[in-house]
C-alpha cells in the first residue's frame, strides 16, 4: 500500500493549519504516522488521496449509521439545494424534525436545534444553570463533552489522547465550578452533593461513555443517577451525541429505561452534516430564549440542507427497527470473533460492545471507568492500529475513542475485519 499523497499534503498542510489538521483526533499523535487524507467515502469503505480503500469503522465519529454517501441522504440534500442553502428564518421542516426527535426521544418534550455537539452541551449547562440559579455542575472523568470551557477538565476523547485533559486557556473561575467524579460510583456522587447541597445546578455524563473507549454502565447505575437527582434537584443531562438513535432509536435512555430532565444529541441527527441539538422537559426548555431569559442562539442553526439531511435519517430510522437488529448482530459478531481469536493467541483483552458501538483494550481487566481504561497497553494499541490500517482497516486512531458500526458492513465485510484483526494481533504479539 503505498500512501505518499497523504504524506505530502499532511507535510504541506502543517504550513497553514495547527498539527495539521482541522481537529486533534485526526491526527495520528497516540499512534505514529501520518493521517490519511480522504478523497471520498461509499457504503463501508472510504479512500484515501492515493486510492487505496479502506474499510471504515469510524463513520465520521458516528454519524454515518447507514453507511457512507447514503443514496437516500445524499438525494435528500440534492434537492435541498436547488432552493438555497440557508435563510437564517423559520422553516417547515425544522418543525417537522423538532416533532420526530420529540416522538422518539423519551426525555424531549421541546428541542432547541444547534450546529454541534459542543454548542448542544455548552447550552444545556447554561439552561440548566438558568433554571435552578445555581452554579456548579458534575462531569465524569474522561467524558467528553465538546470543548466547551468548563468541560475541559479530565476531558476524554483527544483530549486525553493529545495529554491535555486540562486544556489551558481555561481560567480557574471557570474550573471552579465543574465538580468531577468516577463514572459507575455512586457513592462519589453522593459525596459531592452533600458537599455541595444546593449549590450543584446538573450532572452530565455519557451514559454509555465512548470517549474513554467504550464504557458500560453497571447495573443500577443509571437509575442510581436518576434517583439522586431527582432527590437533590439536580437537573440530569445525557449527553447522547454519540448513544443518541444509535444505541436504539430514543437512545441509552430508551435502553436502559432512565429518563434523564435534558438530552444532548448530535451526529446521525445531522445525517453527516453539522448538526447538534438539546431538549428536555417543557418548563425546562421554556427557559430558553426567546421563550425565556436564558440566551443561546445561531445564524446557521437549523440549516435547511442540514435538515433534509437529519430529516430523512430519522424519518428512516424510526420506520425501520430492522437497522437496530442488524447492528446489533454485526456488533456481537465483531466483538464475539475477536474475543475467540485473541483467547486463541492467549489474551483475554477487554472487549467492550454494546449494539453497533465497541472498543478493544490492551488488558485483561475490566474496563468500567477512566482509571481502569488507562490500564490499556496504548504502545500495543498503536501497533495494532497500524497492523489493522495496512490490511485496509480503518480504526480511530486512539485507545480512548469508540468504534462505531454501519448498517453497510455485510457478513463478508465482518470476515475481512477479522481476518486482519487475526493477522494483526498475530503480528504484534510475537
Ligand atoms: N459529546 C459527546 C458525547 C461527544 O462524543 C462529542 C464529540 N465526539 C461531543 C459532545 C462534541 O460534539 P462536536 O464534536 O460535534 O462538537
Amino acid at each position: 500500500m503505498q500512501i505518499s499523497e497523504s504524506k505530502r499534503l499532511f507535510a504541506h498542510a502543517k504550513n497553514f493549519i495547527p498539527g495539521g489538521v482541522n481537529s486533534p483526533v485526526r491526527a495520528f499523535r497516540a499512534v505514529g504516522g501520518d493521517p490519511i487524507f480522504i478523497k471520498r467515502a461509499d457504503g463501508a469503505f472510504i479512500y484515501d488521496e492515493d486510492d487505496n480503500a479502506y474499510i471504515e469503522l469510524i463513520n465520521s465519529w458516528g454519524p454515518m449509521i447507514l453507511g457512507h454517501n447514503h443514496p437516500m441522504i445524499r438525494e435528500a440534500v440534492i434537492a435541498a439545494m436547488d432552493n438555497g442553502t440557508s435563510f437564517g428564518a423559520p422553516t417547515a421542516r425544522e418543525v417537522e424534525i423538532a416533532e420526530l426527535i420529540v416522538s422518539m426521544v423519551p426525555s424531549v418534550e421541546k428541542v432547541r436545534m444547534v450546529n454541534s455537539g459542543t454548542e448542544a452541551t455548552m447550552s444545556a449547562i447554561r439552561v440548566a444553570r438558568g433554571y435552578t440559579g445555581r452554579d456548579k455542575f458534575i462531569k465524569m472523568e474522561g467524558h467528553y463533552h465538546g470543548h466547551g470551557d468548563s468541560f475541559l477538565i479530565a476531558a476524554g476523547s483527544g483530549a486525553i489522547t493529545m495529554g491535555h485533559p486540562d486544556s489551558p486557556g481555561v481560567t480557574e473561575g471557570t474550573a471552579k465550578d465543574t465538580l468531577l467524579a468516577p463514572y459507575n460510583d455512586l457513592e462519589a456522587i453522593e459525596r459531592l452533593v452533600e458537599a455541595n447541597r444546593g449549590e450543584i445546578a446538573a450532572l452530565i455524563l455519557e451514559p454509555v461513555p465512548g470517549n474513554m473507549g467504550l464504557t458500560l454502565p453497571l447495573p443500577g447505575y443509571l437509575a442510581g443517577l436518576r434517583e439522586i437527582c431527582t432527590r437533590e434537584g439536580i437537573i440530569l443531562i445525557f449527553d447522547e451525541v454519540m448513544t443518541g438513535f444509535r444505541l436504539a432509536k430514543g437512545g441509552a435512555q430508551e435502553l436502559f429505561g432512565v429518563t434523564p430532565d435534558m438530552t444532548t444529541l448530535g451526529k446521525i441527527i445531522g445525517g453527516g452534516m453539522p448538526v447538534g441539538a438539546y431538549g428536555g422537559k417543557k418548563e425546562i426548555m421554556e427557559f430558553v430564549s426567546p421563550a425565556g431569559p436564558v440566551y443561546q442562539a445561531g445564524t446557521l442553526s437549523g440549516n435547511p440542507i442540514a435538515m433534509a439531511a437529519g430529516l430523512t435519517m430519522l424519518n428512516y430510522l424510526n420506520s425501520h427497527p430492522e437497522v437496530y437488529t442488524r447492528l446489533n448482530e454485526i456488533g456481537m459478531q465483531i466483538a464475539s470473533g475477536m474475543a475467540s481469536i485473541n483467547h486463541r493467541f492467549g489474551h483475554d483483552f477487554t472487549i467492550n460492545q454494546l449494539g453497533s458501538m465497541y472498543s478493544l483494550f490492551f488488558t485483561e481487566d475490566a474496563v468500567t471507568d477512566f482509571e481502569s481504561a488507562k490500564k490499556s497497553d496504548t504502545l500495543l494499541f498503536g501497533k495494532y492500529f497500524q497492523a489493522m490500517l495496512h490490511r485496509g482497516i480503518y480504526l480511530a486512531p486512539s485507545q480512548y475513542e469508540s468504534l462505531f458500526l454501519s448498517t453497510a458492513l455485510t457478513d463478508d465485510l465482518v470476515g475481512k475485519i477479522l481476518q486482519a484483526h487475526e493477522e494483526s494481533i498475530k503480528e504484534i504479539l510475537s
